[in-house]
């Protein structure tokens, strides 16, 4: 069968978090189960001169008020529709904020457009191919089903639900600029609290939506988590799943990996101390004994990284080192390289975005730090597992469901990946530290826990073949596919 992916980002072209490495591997994933994708992305820079080498294979007169045209790209991996209207995104910046790190004015325009593009390749106004179902993800393409349903095109969509704290709310005077008509404005569908959300069109508009773990399918049901959703949510519960999301295995293998100055697997963990000397020298850290703990996230106060500068001097004082990587709030950075400042050969603060560190770190690095006080699903944990940097996590959506706490009863199981902490607070955050220190201690336990996560599998193939059987049973109820049999391709 064939799916339209809509999506505002994608490893390896343009990645700002989670929701690129999802949408960069889970079409290889399908692809062993029959499905082929094609993945439709906003044209940036990125993608030029690549995308020009070809003709487009389509061109819109009026997309919105803008010329458009479609152009197409292959990888090794991935199919792409490119939405080229250079009006609309080709200037800096990442593909939400302009290089001064504010939102770009006309979101609302380029998401929007994104979203009535897909709508029309959904409804096959691209000569030679049309997908069976529509898979959209966050806000930022949930706009596709209400132009799908508004232009009568009843194929089926599932709108993937990677983070609700980003809704894409917008006055309601826009709705005209939509070219949508005054009706979609109402409360079963745009209409949210006197504006209009695009994610709240897209939800009360799609066959079926996932999240990206099972808790947080839960969670998202209630007001702490929902963030104004939770009632439509409610509406729409019998439709709502959750499927945890899998790391690519090409990408992210401590074996073949050519961003570590030295690989390793399970029978060689030693060989790791390579890579954790390379990043005490690259990052000016100490040279002794002390575990180090790191974080590779957005220093935004949902990752509780305002709780893991308050920890620092804990960490500091037990004996550990940490490093921080990522850009996120003014105000976090501050605190963070305040206490780089206050501890130097503790803590190394790298404000940036940077692959080939984050890899580094992984593999040499002894913990992972992720006390988020809400996480979807969280990749960093499950990296951190692979490469056998083991978890310090909050206990909260997918973080709960992919880390075993280092229990009594899960350390006797020999079951135990990580540390939990809960409630969610730097009290709580720093007793997991102390718990892992103490566990640091103890080579026998520590190797115990590490090896345990180093064999946890989180790869694609089980969520792939959900979303495979998902997809399959929608196509198949619209008759919109073939309906061969869900089997998985062999080879
Ligand atoms: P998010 O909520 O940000 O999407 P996830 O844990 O789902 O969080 O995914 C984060 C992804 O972004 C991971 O691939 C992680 O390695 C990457 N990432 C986050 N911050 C950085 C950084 N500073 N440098 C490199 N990669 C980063």
């Amino acid at each position: 069968m064939k799916v339209l992916s809509v999506t505002s980002e994608v490893y390896p072209y343009i990645k700002t978090g989670g929701l690129a490495d999802v949408t960069g591997s889970l079409p290889k994933a399908l692809k062993s189960f029959g499905v082929d994708s094609v993945t439709l992305v906003p044209g940036y820079p990125v993608f030029f001169p690549m995308a020009y080498a070809s003709e487009p294979l389509f061109e819109f007169d009026d997309l919105l008020g803008e010329r458009a045209a479609i152009r197409f790209l292959q990888s090794a991996d991935l199919m792409l529709f490119i939405l080229d209207i250079p009006a609309l995104y080709d200037r800096p910046g990442t593909p939400y904020l302009d290089e001064h790190g504010i939102d770009h004015p006309d979101n609302w325009k380029r998401f929007a457009a994104l979203s009535l593009a897909a709508a029309l390749i959904a409804s096959g106004e691209l000569p030679g191919w049309q997908p069976d179902l529509v898979h959209t993800h966050d806000w930022q393409s949930a706009l596709t089903s209400v132009y799908m349903r508004e232009m009568g095109c009843e194929k089926p969509v599932v709108l993937t639900i990677h983070n609700i704290a980003f809704q894409g709310q917008y006055p309601a005077t826009l709705v005209p600029y939509l070219h949508l008509p005054p009706s979609a404005n109402n409360v079963g569908c745009l209409e949210y609290y006197g504006d209009i959300s695009f994610l709240k069109g897209g939800l009360m508009t799609s066959d079926v939506i996932t999240t990206v773990s099972p808790t947080y399918a839960r969670e998202i049901l209630t007001p702490r988590f929902g963030m104004g959703m939770e009632g439509v949510l409610k509406v729409r519960r019998d439709s709502l799943r959750g499927i945890l999301n899998g790391i690519d295995d090409d990408v992210w293998n401590p074996e073949t990996d050519e961003l570590l100055p030295q690989t390793f697997d399970l029978a060689n963990v030693d060989l790791r101390r390579k890579n954790r000397r390379r990043l005490e020298q690259r990052l000016g850290l100490d040279d002794d004994g002390g575990p180090i703990f790191s974080a590779i996230s957005r220093l935004t106060w949902q990752k509780g990284m305002d709780m893991l500068a308050y920890a620092s001097d804990y960490l500091v004082f037990s004996g550990g080192k940490l490093i921080v990587c990522g850009k996120g709030d003014a105000d976090i950075e501050r605190m963070l390289l305040e206490a780089a400042e206050k501890h130097p050969g503790r803590i190394a603060v790298n404000i940036g975005y940077s692959e080939e560190l984050a890899h580094l770190i992984h593999g040499g690095s002894d913990a992972i730090i992720q006390p988020s006080r809400f996480e979807p699903c969280g990749l960093t944990q499950l990296y951190g597992l692979r490469y056998g940097s083991i978890p310090v996590v909050s206990r909260t959506g997918g973080l709960a469901e992919t880390v075993i706490d280092a229990n009594d009863a899960a350390m006797n199981a020999q079951v135990a990946t990580g540390f939990q902490f809960h409630p969610v607070t730097t009290e709580g955050l720093c007793h997991a530290i102390r718990r892992a220190m103490d566990t640091y201690n103890n080579p026998k336990q520590w190797q115990q826990v590490q090896t345990q996560g180093m064999k946890a599998r989180f790869s694609w193939e089980r969520s792939a073949g959900q979303y495979a059987s998902l997809f399959r049973s929608l196509a198949r109820k619209s008759g919109t596919s073939s309906g061969v049999e869900m089997q998985r391709a062999t080879g």
